[in-house]
């Protein structure tokens, strides 16, 4: 009976649950200037030096859209395999916060600019333009009035364009939000159409999620997190919550709709608000602007805009180039490192493979800056060194005491293996090291010589420790052999 009961409550207890995320993506253009006004675009800018009537909201003030920002949209759009719409209108989003001086932001609403689109696995919703608020900045305890925390606000960021992407809820892990956002980040990047850099606030990400049990297709009542400014923040904010919710699932309760404000510092998740406070904006259709119908012409030339993706590059890398499929995703997802890559290859006939392991595992962690071409080691000479290793003219160990040399004062691989003695023993110098180790190990010679193959072993390897891997392991075995007669 109590064993009954127990048994009930621990198939709730232990039912498995499947997560389901979809992310909201803001991305701020990198246009000159801002969405419906003139003004400048730049970051770390004295506050308030950057700006006009439009951007301050002055009443009478009429905004212009910009162009630029339509262009970086369409290719966006098109990038992402969307639809785009013949025509999309604008819509006034209102609500008051001191960081919108008109009281509403200039958004897209029900007509978005592009929809129905998908980057690796993850479908798109949709891909809107939008103007960014001002930033606050909060004077903490140093900037009181009547005793209370003073706020300034900066409208440098003001009316600074954007562009807003809306995934399905196609992510069913924090790993695999993780390795989306970054296909997505790689995108932006390649694109050119952002600096996508999430510390500064120009790409931001906001994860929605639920979980259910799995198996089954019925979504369950989701929670929004907002603004994770980093990846791993974003990883374990979503981690932290799908705990949070199978707490509540096997305890018995039910998700609550409301959006949550992940602290890194401590794990946790707080309330910002829930749905009986959620707003209304009154979205209303923008009188001041026209519709966006984008012309041939323009849809024409967003599209010779665009690059080769990081997802086709990788696929490329893999298919053409036989490389092994993380290793073709590293370097397709950092542009600059599958440039630096494709240059090396191009220089010299180091194998495709051999060279990408070279690059990806022995470069990167040599490179003081996150730009290979920053580094010491030219495209051309890491190539002739991977070109060296399977020529056999230098050894593997002795290769990466060359790459060192050259991470640390540049130079040509050649020179470096000259001048350091680092090249391989010459004929005649292992033909006295191998008489040498044999004299060494009298017992292994015999035993080998009677025919136990294994004792070579104990050979090969004084030969090798003298050498300091200098000398190539199958040419040792054959002179071995050769002077045991065998
Ligand atoms: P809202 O109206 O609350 O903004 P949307 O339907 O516009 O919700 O979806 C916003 C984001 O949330 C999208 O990325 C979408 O994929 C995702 N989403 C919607 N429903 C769920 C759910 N039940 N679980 C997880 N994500 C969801
Ligand atoms: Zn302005
Ligand atoms: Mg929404």
């Amino acid at each position: 009976m109590t064993q009954r009961a127990a048994g009930a409550g621990d198939e709730l207890a232990e039912r498995r649950y499947e997560p389901v995320i979809g992310l909201e993506i803001h991305v701020q253009l990198k246009t000159r200037t801002k969405m419906f006004c003139g003004c400048e675009l730049a970051f770390g800018e004295e506050p308030n030096t950057l700006t006009c009537p439009v951007c301050l909201g002055h009443p009478g003030t009429l905004p212009v859209l910009n162009a630029e920002a339509v262009h970086f949209g369409l290719m966006i759009g098109l990038a992402l395999g969307c639809e785009i719409a013949p025509r999309s209108i604008f819509h006034r989003k209102n609500y008051f916060y001191p960081d919108l001086p008109k009281g509403y932001q200039i958004s897209q609403y029900d007509i978005p600019l592009a929809t129905g689109g998908r980057l690796g696995d993850v479908r798109i919703h949709r891909v809107h333009l939008e103007e960014d608020a001002a930033k606050l900045v909060h004077a903490g305890s140093s900037g009181r009035i009547h005793g209370a925390e003073a706020s300034a606000v900066d409208f440098n960021r003001g009316g600074t364009p954007l562009v807003e992407i809306v995934t399905e809820p196609d992510i069913h892990s924090p790993q695999q939000a993780g390795e989306w956002l970054r296909l997505l980040r790689a995108t932006l990047k390649r694109l050119g159409v952002s600096d996508v850099n999430m510390e500064e606030g120009s790409l931001r990400c906001d994860a929605n999620v639920s979980i259910r049990p799995a198996g089954t297709a019925t979504l369950g009542t989701k929670t929004e997190l907002k603004n994770m400014n980093s990846f791993r923040f974003l990883e374990r904010g979503i981690e932290a919550e799908i705990a949070r919710q199978e707490e509540i699932l096997r305890g018995g309760g039910a998700i609550e709709q409301e959006t949550l404000h992940f602290d890194p510092a401590t794990g946790s998740l707080s309330s910002l608000r829930s749905k009986e406070e959620a707003h209304d904006y009154r979205y209303f259709p923008e009188p001041d602007l026209v519709p966006i119908a984008p012309t041939d012409e323009m849809l024409a030339r967003a599209r010779e805009a665009l690059p080769e993706l990081p997802a086709a590059r990788a696929e490329r890398f893999e298919r053409d180039l036989g490389l092994p499929a993380a290793t073709a995703k590293l370097l397709a997802f950092r542009s600059e490192l599958g440039d630096y890559f494709e240059e090396a290859l191009a220089a010299d006939s180091a194998d495709a493979p051999a060279l990408a392991n070279w690059v990806t595992v022995e470069l990167v962690p040599r490179l003081e800056d996150e730009d290979p071409f920053a580094s010491k080691v030219k495209p051309r000479a890491l190539a002739r060194l991977v070109a060296m290793v399977s020529e056999r003219s230098v050894s593997q160990s002795a290769a990466k005491e060359v790459l060192d040399v050259l991470a640390a004062e540049g130079g040509e691989p050649a020179a470096i293996v000259e001048q350091r003695g680092l090249g391989m023993a010459g004929a005649n110098e292992l033909g006295a090291i191998v008489e040498r180790a044999i004299e060494a190990n009298p017992k292994a010679a015999e035993e080998f010589r009677a025919g136990k193959q294994k004792a070579i072993g104990a050979i090969v390897g004084f030969v090798m420790r003298e050498t300091q891997g200098r000398a190539d392991g199958g040419e040792v075995n054959r002179l071995i052999r050769e002077k045991l007669g065998a």
